[in-house]
């Protein structure tokens, strides 16, 4: 497999892939472990977590530089992202002893009951590529706390980032039967659904989210599934400080060169703001600059995928087709790099892709709406569910608002942001199940109930 760097397009390593027989081997090893695994007692699993939180920061000059190489995030980004990778072991480290305890429901009683919590067993983490450690971190971190085994299949687009974080986690004491990495691309995923695992935790794209869902239905183990979004934003008229809150719109729409899965997707504006929020907007938008991801003054590095730039091109193109107009930006960069100039588009409607089909990307369309009713009528028109988010000064006026999305996380004068204390879950073709917060760290257990007489 070629690792390629998309800010040059010249290939950074080979790597080989994995075989549907490697696969099974690594299966096999696994199975001989994860037994003694949940027998070790949880603070020791805890304690090796801890310590490979502590090595995330020791080599983080080195796994930034790595992931800025390989998925072309400005570099800041990346630090961050180890940043919060961090934020979210130490989430687990404090809290996972709570919600893994057993519990005692009747004491008193005749016959006595308790829930304990043993592991799922064995399971895969399937990944995207977009925030690798973040992702990861939120399936593997809780599983390997809980007790299971792990099958990590990081995406073909991070793979040397899923190769630092084995590296990480056996120098941090996992032992190398209890995790192990796959390499590949898309029949590499397929061989670990072909396995009999005990469980299946994917984050990714809606396709493959219900290809998984469809092809491990019959295994009756569960199966949760972190999708896309077409993530809406709307601005009331009674804001008090427009210009803040475009800065705060636009880098929600542009941080990580547009590819989160909670990234502002689209924006809805109240028309007696409109114009000011506008103008503010794009000349934002113009101010960001794209290019080389490890120079310091970049704010917008390619895209990770080639395929991406002739999605958003088509993107931009329907748009315009149906009455759109460009207000920035509008198309690739020339020359090497797969560069997107972040691109606003107004005059949308939802006739078009650009409003309805996830970008991943830096294009945002803005559409002027009259009152809260059209805005909440637009923004419940899509058929994914991950979050939505408005800015206003009235708190009523905005809770009348979030408690009409089905969306699992809403956002008041805020967006595109992931707690580790809070669930993460989508809805309708955003996902299924949680993870994070008391919610995903009970994902990776399962209860068992003791009825106890005598
Ligand atoms: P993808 O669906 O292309 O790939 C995800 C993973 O699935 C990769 O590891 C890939 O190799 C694997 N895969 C591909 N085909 C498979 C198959 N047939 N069987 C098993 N595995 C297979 O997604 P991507 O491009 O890596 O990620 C981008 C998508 O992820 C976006 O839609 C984004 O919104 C979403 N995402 C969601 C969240 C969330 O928390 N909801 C977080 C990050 C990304």
């Amino acid at each position: 497999m070629h690792i390629i760097n998309p800010a040059t397009e010249e290939v950074i390593q080979e790597i080989a892939e994995d075989t549907t027989e490697s696969i099974q081997k690594k299966y096999k090893i696994i199975q001989e472990g994860q037994v003694a695994w949940a027998a070790v007692p949880l603070e020791k699993r805890i304690a090796a977590i801890e310590k490979f939180y502590n090595f995330l920061d020791e080599e983080k000059d080195t796994l930034a530089v790595d992931l800025t190489r390989e998925v072309g995030k400005p570099l800041q980004q990346s630090y961050n992202e180890l940043n919060g990778a961090r934020q979210r072991i130490q989430y687990f480290i404090k809290n996972s002893a709570r919600w893994l305890a057993e519990e005692w429901i009747t004491e008193e009683d005749a016959t006595r009951e308790k829930i304990v919590y043993e592991p799922l067993g064995i399971i895969a983490n399937i990944s995207a590529w977009n925030y690798p450690y973040l992702v990861g971190v939120n399936v593997f971190v809780p599983a390997l706390i809980g007790g299971n085994g792990v099958l990590y299949k990081p995406s073909e687009y991070a793979t040397i980032t899923g190769l630092h974080i084995q590296r990480l986690l056996y120098r941090a004491g996992i032992p190398e039967n209890i995790f192990q990495v796959v390499i590949g691309k898309g029949p590499a995923g397929q061989a670990l659904l072909d396995l009999p695992l005990d469980g299946y935790f994917f984050t990714g794209s809606y396709r493959t989210g219900k290809y998984i869902a469809e092809q491990t239905a019959g295994k009756l183990v569960p199966v949760q599934l972190e999708l896309g979004g077409k993530d809406p934003l709307y601005v009331m008229d009674d804001v008090d400080d427009v210009s803040a809150v475009a800065a705060a719109a636009l880098d929600g729409a542009v941080y990580n060169t547009g590819q989160s899965c909670c990234a502002v997707e689209r924006i809805y504006v109240h028309e007696k703001i409109y114009d000011q929020f506008i103008d503010v907007f794009v000349s934002e938008a113009k101010k960001l600059v794209t290019g080389n991801p490890l120079d310091k003054a970049t704010g917008i590095g390619p895209v990770s995928r080639k395929e991406q730039i002739a999605l958003l091109k088509e993107q931009v193109e329907d748009a315009v087709a149906k009455g759109g107009k460009v207000l920035s930006g509008g198309g690739p960069l020339s020359g090497r790099g797969y560069f997107f100039v972040p691109t606003v588009v107004v005059n949308v409607s939802h006739d078009m892709k650009l409003m309805t089909d996830e970008s991943f990307g830096p294009v945002i369309g803005i559409q002027k709406v009259k009152d809260d009713r059209e805005a909440v009528k637009l923004m419940k028109d899509t058929p994914y569910g991950l979050t939505a988010a408005v800015y206003s000064k009235s708190y009523d006026r905005a809770e009348n608002v979030m408690k009409q999305m089905d969306t699992g996380t809403v956002y008041w004068n805020c967006c595109d942001r992931v707690s580790a204390a809070l669930p993460w879950s989508g809805r309708k073709n955003s996902g299924l199940g949680a993870t994070l917060s008391y919610h995903g760290i009970r994902a990776f257990v399962q209860p068992k109930a003791y009825h106890l007489r005598g």
